[in-house]
């Protein structure tokens, strides 16, 4: 098989072009269905780098069709049986990395108990999309940046940081979807609704390696470029502890299609009160940070406060207080500011 040429610069050669469209024509990838979870570690670890996992397809199939991401296999997950499992243990809830946000969507227990987990799937793109996609899939997600995206096959790449580059392109160029919020390289923003509401309930993922499983917290996963797995790791449970009696949740998203669009920005909040004043509160934001951001200047300016308009008010503007809006996209941070202020007023 031919392999790519990588790309150093923002327009591509006409060899780059050629070869990016002989390589989507040939579509030769190797594709194997794994049907235990050491099974897929094992097909990673045998291949690492090459290979890939797929579970829905929504994301990666585009990505391998535009030649933006070239795996020379793909290992199937979704023949794994028991991934795609909801249910309600003592401590909390466990979802299989498999479920689909659909699942999610229509799960009663959630609707019930964990509805900011209802109200962020019910956000996310259109039926037909929640019914393939995975959970696990949409906390793996790449970036919607179109730097990144930008397919050789149109003879213009960019070989950015998430490529293993070393430019950011969005800053001097179209940054009007990019972040408010950055402390690395990277301005590109964590385009999953999942992770933010996760985190807000103190999620944890559970991932499967060669040694074994480790247990992380969903807000230790992601980085500036990308997330914690190893090539040879897969997701294979997302665990939520039961929310503390009295707490308050709430999912608003802002975007610009109301029918199916990716977050500017959005707000997950889980608020938990005791007589009348807030004794813990977790609040995420997505869409305006690489990484999903937790606002703890946010969370403090209301803990132990009875929760007003005022009150939400301050704590709207703490939650923007490490903001450094780009060229294009100061207009995020009275969205941001609105989204907290009705998150945390219920
Ligand atoms: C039109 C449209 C609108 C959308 N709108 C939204 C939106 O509003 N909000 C939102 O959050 N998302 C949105 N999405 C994104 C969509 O939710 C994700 O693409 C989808 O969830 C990916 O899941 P998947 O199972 O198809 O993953 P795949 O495409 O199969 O995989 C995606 C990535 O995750 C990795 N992966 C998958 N499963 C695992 C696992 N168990 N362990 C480790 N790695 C894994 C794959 O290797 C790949 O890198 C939209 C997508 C489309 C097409």
């Amino acid at each position: 098989m031919k392999k790519l040429p990588s790309v150093e610069h923002g327009t591509v050669s006409d060899e780059l072009v050629q070869l990016s469209k002989y390589w989507v024509k040939q579509k030769h990838i190797e594709h194997y269905n794994a049907r235990t979870v050491e099974e897929a570690v094992s097909l990673l670890d045998w291949d690492a780098g090459e290979a890939q996992v797929i579970a829905g397809g929504v994301d990666l199939v585009h990505l391998i069709k535009t030649a933006v991401r070239l795996p020379r296999v793909l290992i199937n997950i979704k023949k794994i049986p028991g991934l795609a499992v909801i249910r309600e243990e003592a401590e909390g809830l466990r979802i299989g990395a498999l479920a689909t946000i659909h699942d999610i969507e229509l799960s009663p227990i959630i609707k019930e108990k964990y509805n900011l987990l209802a109200e962020a799937t019910h956000s996310i793109a259109a039926p037909q999309v929640r019914n393939m996609a995975t959970i696990g899939g949409n906390l793996c997600q790449q970036v919607r940046c179109w730097y990144y995206r930008r397919s050789p096959v149109t003879g213009q790449s960019f070989f950015c940081h998430r490529k293993g580059g070393e430019q950011c392109y969005a800053v001097a160029g179209n940054n009007t979807f990019h972040a408010i919020i950055t402390g690395g390289e990277c301005n590109s923003v964590c385009p999953s609704d999942m992770a933010p509401a996760l985190i807000a309930l103190a999620a944890k993922v559970k991932i499967a390696g060669p040694g074994g499983y480790r247990l992380l917290p969903l807000d230790e996963f992601y980085t500036n470029v990308g997330n914690v797995l190893h090539s040879d790791e897969i997701i294979t449970e997302i665990q939520v502890p039961s929310p503390k009696p009295g707490t308050r949740q709430r999912f608003c998203k802002f975007r610009l299609r109301k029918a199916i669009d990716f977050a500017i920005s959005s707000v997950a909040a889980a608020i938990t009160t005791e007589d009348g004043q807030v004794s813990g509160a977790r609040i995420v934001l997505g869409g305006i940070a690489p990484t999903p951001y937790r606002t703890i200047c946010a969370e403090a300016s209301i803990k132990g406060k009875v929760i007003t308009e005022s009150v939400a008010e301050a704590a709207a503007r703490a939650a923007v207080t490490e903001a450094v809006p780009l060229s294009m996209n100061a207009y995020k941070l009275p969205i941001t500011k609105a989204l907290v202020r009705r998150a945390i007023l219920g």
